[in-house]
C-alpha cells in the first residue's frame, strides 16, 4: 500500500491528540496523487483540539475545495503548478474568517500585510490588513501576475466543478488504458502499478504508476521523446497528469499508444 486510510490518519490524530497542536499535510499528495478526505481530516485536528492547515501546491485547480465551509482554518498553494502562473509565480494563501481579523495571532509580518491606510505612517508595532491579505509578505512580481490573472480568467469562465468533471473522465480513461496495457502484456502487469486511489472520488488529475527498476527509466525516456510531458520521481515512479483545462482525450490516447508501443 502505498496510499492512507482515512481512518488511520484519524485515528492517528485522536492518539496524539494531547501532543498535536496543528495537523498540517497535502490535500491531494504529490507523490501518490492521493485525495485525502479533507473535511473528515479537518474534524479530527478540531476534535483532538488542533489546528487543520492544508497544503494545496497540488489542489488549487485539482479539486473543487470548500475551505470556509469545512471550516479549514488555513490553506496555503502555489500558483504554477494547474493555476499556470509559471516558475516564480505568486503563492496563495487561505485564512479562515475566524482567525482572519485577529490581529493578535503571531504572523511573518511584511510590509504588504500592514493596514494600507496607516502603512506610511511608520508607526512601531503591526496593525494588520484584514482577512488573509494581512499575511501578504511582499510586492508581488507584475509579468507573473498577469499570467496568473489571465489563467484564473479562463478557471472562472470554464468552472472548476466542470473541469472536474471532465477531469475525472480523462483521468479515468488514462487508468482504463493503462490496465487495458497490463491486461495484454504480462510484462507490463509485472512492471506497472498504479499507486493511485482506483476511486475518482480519492484522486485528481494526477496518475502515478510505479514502474519497474528493469524497465521504467527506459520507459519514461520512450514517452518523453515521443512529446509526452510526464514526470519522474525517483526511485521509479512516472506521475502523468492530464490536465482538463487544455488535455484532450486524444492526447492520453497518445500516451496509451506510445505505451502499448513499449509492451506489446
Ligand atoms: C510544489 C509544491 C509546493 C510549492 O512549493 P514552492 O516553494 O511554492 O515552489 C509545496 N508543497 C508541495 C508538496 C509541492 O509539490
Amino acid at each position: 500500500m502505498h496510499t492512507l486510510r482515512t481512518e488511520d490518519i484519524i485515528q492517528t490524530i485522536e492518539q496524539h491528540a494531547d501532543e498535536i497542536a496543528l495537523v498540517l499535510i497535502g490535500g491531494v499528495n504529490f507523490y501518490t496523487g492521493q485525495y485525502f478526505d479533507m473535511p473528515a481530516i479537518t474534524g479530527a485536528a478540531h476534535e483532538a483540539g488542533a489546528f487543520a492547515g492544508w497544503d494545496l501546491a497540488h489542489g488549487a485547480g485539482n479539486v473543487p475545495v470548500k475551505l470556509h465551509n469545512w471550516d479549514v482554518d488555513f490553506a496555503v498553494w502555489c500558483s504554477y503548478k494547474y493555476l499556470n502562473s509559471g516558475p516564480g509565480g505568486v503563492g496563495g494563501a487561505f485564512v479562515h474568517e475566524k482567525h482572519g481579523n485577529n490581529p493578535h495571532l503571531p504572523r511573518f509580518a511584511g510590509w504588504w500585510g500592514y493596514d494600507e491606510d496607516t502603512r506610511f505612517d511608520m508607526q512601531k508595532g503591526f496593525k494588520p490588513m484584514q482577512g488573509a491579505a494581512g499575511w501578504q509578505l511582499s510586492n508581488a512580481q507584475v509579468l507573473s501576475m498577469a499570467a496568473n490573472w489571465a489563467s484564473l480568467a479562463i478557471f472562472e469562465e470554464a468552472g472548476i466543478e466542470r473541469l472536474r468533471e471532465k477531469s475525472r473522465q480523462l483521468t479515468g480513461y488514462l487508468a482504463f488504458l493503462v490496465e487495458e496495457v497490463r491486461k495484454n502484456s504480462e510484462q507490463a502487469a509485472a512492471d506497472l502499478h498504479v499507486i493511485t486511489p482506483s476511486s475518482p472520488d480519492e484522486r485528481g488529475c494526477q496518475l502515478s504508476i510505479l514502474t519497474s527498476k528493469e524497465n521504467g527509466r527506459h520507459l519514461f525516456e520512450k514517452i518523453s521523446e515521443r512529446n509526452i510531458v510526464a514526470d519522474w520521481r525517483e526511485p521509479n515512479v512516472i506521475r502523468l497528469a492530464p490536465a482538463p483545462l487544455y488535455n484532450r482525450f486524444e492526447e492520453v490516447f497518445h500516451f496509451y499508444e506510445q505505451l502499448r508501443a513499449f509492451y506489446l
